[in-house]
């Protein structure tokens, strides 16, 4: 500070807060500077770790006054930078992790109210303790908060069934970026007085406000479960299977994952432990899960008995059902393992679509086609939630080639695959968000209506554009 001069925003932010809440120590800095994919490398300020609401209203009412850029950080397991400082040196990361209570659980009225900064698991365990279901299910629910999860709207593998996250919302608490609290933590299922203001917090990116609490929807705890691993021969004959499934379950087909054989290499290459559920050789695997909040429900015998069918059909040419919980989850692990074993490959270029379920198949033929034909750097691992038409179309780099040699093409190929996924009636954009990564592309892609309409939004929540700026609208 020069002698008699202002302060510098820093040192206000020290001296209102403390240095317990305010953390300049650089290895603590370090570890939020960085996304989950080494995408992007910032420089923060600081580090916020609020202990309660108050303290995070305290905070942005600070930040808006001094016009410090506010980047909530959650579990930093998000794909699109979006959790990530720039490298101004000026942006405060803001994380809640100290804030994981929960505050309670009401079994009868199926809900629970959990501060932003609890994990996802824990969140699903403080559920299952008291009998119920929270189904959000991710692969990286070992460590992302429920406010990041509320803030990207995730999906996971249980949206066929129980919805994204936002279906999953009852109400928040969120302080806005003058430092106000908007509260509706009342759990209720009807309640139609006006605007519904809280899901525009869902999905913002933390560019509306910091969620500091979620009201969230329970369900009964499923006590019957099958889950198979099938070998499909197409595409097609994965989307024409859960359809024949739903059928014949009664719509208790609560995950329908597909997965390529190279997926499925990688996952056997990189993860230690892992083992085949199938012989191999199928372009297309799915996993499959069903699933009954009743003890009785004979879900082996029907899945059993619609796989027999389905390999009659020709949709199915291989099946094996778990035997119990432990096969069931190495079966599981398979799945969630896929992101990390692309990660342990190498380089890879991600796109997170979705496509309407009946144009999925066309629409990978397509894009597949152009792949193998336009970019003979690349591997393709298209895999995803079928059941929501979400489809992650991956490319990692081909063995033996040096370092940046597909993410040299990564402009191009973002365009042909995202105007691909536009002629099939698509987003470019499934359930990982903009963040920082897909600004220009929701430019591109969204209307100038909807354009608007989200300036307009930014500007009336946070006027002095301090909440995460440059993630999902360029800045003013
Ligand atoms: C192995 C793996 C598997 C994954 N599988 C899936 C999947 O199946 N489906 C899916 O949708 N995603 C998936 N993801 C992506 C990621 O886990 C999700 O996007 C998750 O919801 C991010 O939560 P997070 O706490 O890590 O948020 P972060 O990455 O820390 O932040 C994400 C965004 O939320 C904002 N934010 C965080 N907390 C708050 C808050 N309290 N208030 C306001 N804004 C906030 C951040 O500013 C940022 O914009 C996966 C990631 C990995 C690593």
């Amino acid at each position: 500070m020069m002698p008699g001069g202002p302060a510098s925003p820093l040192a206000q932010l020290v001296a209102r807060c403390g240095t317990e809440v305010i953390v300049t120590d650089p290895t603590a800095l370090e570890a939020t500077a960085v996304d989950h994919r080494r995408l992007y490398r910032g420089k923060p300020l600081a580090l916020a770790l609020p202990r309660s609401t108050a303290e995070v209203s305290q905070l942005l009412a600070l930040c808006n006054a001094l016009r410090i850029g506010v980047v909530p950080q959650g579990g930093n397991t998000g794909y699109c930078g979006a959790a990530t400082p720039d490298d101004s040196g000026a942006q405060l990361v803001l994380s809640l992790r100290r804030m994981r209570a929960v505050r309670r659980v009401d079994a009868l009225n199926d809900s629970m109210v959990v501060e932003a900064g609890c994990v996802l698991a824990e969140v699903q365990q403080a559920a299952a303790t008291a009998g119920r279901f929270f189904p959000l299910s991710l692969g990286s629910e070992g460590s992302c908060q429920i406010g990041g999860n509320l803030s990207t709207n995730a999906g996971g593998v249980n949206v066929l069934r129980y919805g994204m996250t936002r279906e999953l919302a009852l109400g928040l608490e969120v302080v806005l970026a003058d430092g106000r609290v908007l509260s509706s933590l009342d759990a209720l299922r009807k309640d139609n007085t006006g605007y519904d203001l809280r899901n525009l917090f869902i999905g913002a990116e933390g560019t509306l406000g910091v969620i500091t609490a979620a009201a969230l929807r329970l369900f009964p705890m499923p006590r019957a479960v099958a889950t198979a691993f099938v070998a499909v021969p197409t595409v097609t004959a994965a989307v024409q299977l859960l359809a024949d499934l739903r059928a014949a379950s009664g719509d208790r087909v609560s995950s329908f994952e597909l997965v390529p054989q190279l997926a499925l290499d990688l996952v056997l290459q990189h993860i230690p432990g892992s083992r085949a559920p199938l012989g191999g050789g199928s372009p297309w695997y799915v996993l499959c899960e069903l699933t009954s909040a009743r003890a009785e429900d004979p879900l082996a015998a029907v899945l059993e008995s619609a796989l027999g069918t389905a390999l009659e059909a020709g949709l199915a040419t291989d099946a094996v059902l778990a035997q119990g919980e432990r096969e069931r989850r190495e079966f599981w692990q398979l799945r969630e393992n896929i992101p990390e074993g692309q990660r342990r490959d190498g380089a890879s270029l991600k796109h997170d679509v979705s496509l309407p379920i009946d144009r999925l198949a066309a629409f990978t033929e397509r894009a597949s086609a152009w792949v193998a034909a336009e970019v003979p750097e690349a591997r393709l691992v298209a895999y995803g939630h079928v059941g929501d038409g979400n489809l992650h179309f991956n490319l990692n780099q081909a063995p033996g080639l040096p370092a940046g040699a597909l993410a040299a093409r990564e402009t191009a190929v973002k365009r042909a695959v995202h105007d691909l996924v536009r002629e099939h009636g698509g987003s470019f954009s499934a359930e990982h968000g903009i963040g920082r990564l897909k600004v220009e592309e929701l430019q591109r892609y969204a209307s100038p209506v909807e354009l608007d309409l989200m300036r307009a939004i930014k500007r009336a929540f946070d006027p002095n554009g301090i909440m995460n700026p440059g993630k999902v609208l360029p800045r003013a």
